[in-house]
């Protein structure tokens, strides 16, 4: 080679690996690249090829062949009769045909390439960094011929420089699949959402926005492993990624899916949706003998209507989904306005009740429980009050909607635990008499699973034996959730000696059935029964039968809410025995309570007995 064309080389060289540098896709690239070697081999017809993993050819570029051409070989095989670059790739070595016209290579193919006047070929193949064929770049000549020396190092720098510039374009690719596509599922990721979320917007044409969340996904990973939790959310994306034909699933992150819904302007067209998405996701999963039936929960938002901007759209999804797990588990929820505002309110009644409990302005106050024929104080019921920052004591009602969030129900429960085992302490010590104090857990106590671990801890280390406990649980929270999870955690509390007491019995769905397979100890009658007591006779005779089975299933009865004289004697009659209500006390704090029970506390037995020797 002569001087002058060695520079012309290093030319093509720096200009191709400009062109890469400066981010040119690869099809630019390679036109490049034909181009510049055809100008130093003007005998040349240069074509470069791509072989993918199924080791099919693709036309990268050949600018000086017509379309038809590069259309005839896209999608051929390659072969080791593959003309000269099919061979090239399949062989992983140059092939030299100086005559297509008779060489065997070319039977198939010698038809496509005649007609261009093109006699002879000369294809290399180019590799990938482990060696595999990734491309071929070829000359073609229009006389039956080989190639020359200046031609052999034309193709020798094409070829390497190709491989670099395909190297490039993997890289780029694979970045771009972990800029915007999530490892886990393949689905897009939360910065890509972001975009197809504006891409939408700019469209302004009605979609949707879906947000799911994978119901119990902790607990799942801490029971049966993280590995299966990682199936389970990459199972759960196929499936709501296939249930329909109109979404684009994008993985937020965790187990949070986001779902754009395109075509979708009414409430019905993104339920559909919904509850395709519901039921789809649905259907055991099994690794080894472990089992699981994922679920989901959903919330949904209507573009336009439920915000015209991605901030405002996905905000509210997000309201939507926050209250489909608090009221609708399982299941779907549409965002609506009030949603919002009560959603808002919410979210600061956590906060100042979360604030309260690190300032220990949780506070335990007492309401007695009595005999209705002496009035002696047998119980008592705890119950949460929040110490304002001005000294004023609010009573739950004013905090209660903070309890539906699970953390701040467990901690609550806790600091109420820590103090009415304290409390109770305090009164044994004194002598004081009584039979147990009721404690109010909520769904969130449950879930944790961790419910008489602490209860047992707290008691132990006060010293306060278990019998003087009575776990109130509301009936709602007794029979919720799709399984027996609070029964047997009853049942199992029971069997430590624990009462357990069935609140506001009569409001929710406890059944018969219920209580015959899981019992408890006391039922306490709601106080919507006592109200009407004696002003209609329908609650008579329902409160009736309730003492009635009551006494036939071994259990006591608690009148919750007696305001009048009149109510408690109807309740005697109807053979209840106990109760509590403003008739007798309002709840007071520990103090207050300490000189209750110190004046009307019932005498046991034993203490009774001991008077009488004294
Ligand atoms: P909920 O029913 O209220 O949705 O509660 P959850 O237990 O599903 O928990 P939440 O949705 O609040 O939080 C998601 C949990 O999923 C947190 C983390 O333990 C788990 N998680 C997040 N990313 C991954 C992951 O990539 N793999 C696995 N196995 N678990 C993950
Ligand atoms: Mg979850």
């Amino acid at each position: 080679m002569v001087p002058g064309d060695t520079g012309l080389l290093l030319r093509l060289q720096t200009e191709v690996l400009e062109a890469v540098a400066c981010g040119e896709p690869l099809v630019a690239v390679a036109d490049l690249l034909c181009r510049r070697a055809e100008a130093l081999a003007p005998e040349a017809v240069c074509t470069i090829l791509s072989v993918d993993a199924e080791g099919l050819l693709h036309p990268l570029a050949a600018p000086s062949l017509p379309l038809a051409y590069s259309s005839a070989i896209d999608n051929q095989p390659i072969g080791p009769r593959g003309g000269s670059c099919g061979t090239a790739a399949f062989r992983n070595e140059p092939v030299i045909v100086t005559d297509i016209g008779s060489d065997p290579l070319w039977q198939d193919y010698r038809a496509l390439a005649e007609p261009l006047g093109l006699r002879a070929c000369w294809s290399s193949p180019i590799c990938d960094r482990d060696g595999r064929v990734v491309a071929t770049f070829a000359f073609y000549y229009r006389t039956c011929r080989g190639p020359d020396a200046m031609e052999s190092s034309i193709v020798q720098t094409c070829v390497h420089l190709c491989a670099i510039a395909i190297a490039h374009e993997r890289t780029r690719q694979h970045n771009h699949r972990l800029a915007y596509f999530d490892v886990l599922t393949g689905l897009p990721n939360r910065g890509h959402f972001n975009e197809l979320l504006d891409r939408f917007i700019s469209m302004d044409e009605p979609f949707g926005l879906l947000l799911a969340d994978i119901d119990h996904l902790k607990l799942i990973n801490d029971t049966v492993g993280h590995t299966f939790g990682d199936m389970l959310i990459r199972t759960v994306a196929a499936r709501i990624a296939e249930c329909h034909p109109s979404l684009t699933a994008c993985r937020l992150g965790g187990d949070e899916f986001a779902v754009l819904v395109a075509d979708c302007g009414s409430d019905d067209d993104l339920e559909d949706v919904a509850t395709r998405m519901l039921m789809a996701v649905r259907g055991l999963i099994r690794v080894g003998d472990q089992t699981v039936d994922p679920h989901i929960t959903v919330g949904g938002a209507l573009f336009g209507p439920d915000g015209i901007d991605g901030a405002a759209l996905s905000q509210n999804a997000d309201f939507a989904l926050y209250h489909a797990k608090e009221t609708r588990r399982g299941g779907y929820v549409r965002f609506v306005p009030g949603l919002r505002t009560s959603m808002l309110e919410r979210a600061n009644m956590v906060r100042a009740v979360d604030q309260a409990m690190t300032e220990k302005r949780i506070v335990a106050h007492y309401q007695p429980i009595v005999r209705l024929d002496t009035a002696e104080i047998v119980g008592l019921e705890a119950l949460a009050r929040m110490r304002m920052p001005d000294g004023r004591i609010a009573a739950a009602g004013e905090f209660h909607a903070a309890m539906a969030d699970p953390r701040i129900a467990w901690q609550l429960t806790g600091q109420m635990l820590t103090q009415i085992a304290g409390d109770i302490r305090h009164w044994l010590d004194l002598g004081i008499d009584f039979q147990h104090v009721g404690v109010n857990v909520t769904t969130g106590d449950f879930q944790r699973g961790d419910l008489e671990a602490r209860i047992v801890e707290t008691f132990e280390r006060a010293g306060v034996p278990l019998r003087h406990i009575l776990l109130e649980v509301n009936e709602a929270v007794y029979v919720g959730g799709n399984d027996q999870m609070v029964p047997h955690a009853v049942s199992a509390l029971r069997q430590r000696g624990l009462l357990v007491a069935l609140d506001d019995f009569g409001t929710g769905f406890a059944s018969l059935t219920h209580l015959l397979s899981f019992p408890v100890d006391i039922i306490k009658i709601d106080r919507s029964f006592t109200a009407r007591l004696g002003s209609d006779g329908a609650s008579d005779v329902v409160v009736g039968s309730i003492i009635d089975i009551a006494r036939k299933l071994d259990m006591k009865l608690v009148a919750e809410c007696i305001e009048t004289p009149e109510q408690a004697q109807i309740l005697s009659e109807l053979g209840c025995v106990m109760g509590q209500g403003y008739l007798y006390a309002r709840p007071g704090s520990a103090g207050d309570t300490t000189r209750l029970l110190s004046l009307f506390a019932q005498k046991s037995n034993a203490s009774a007995a001991a008077r009488r020797t004294a």
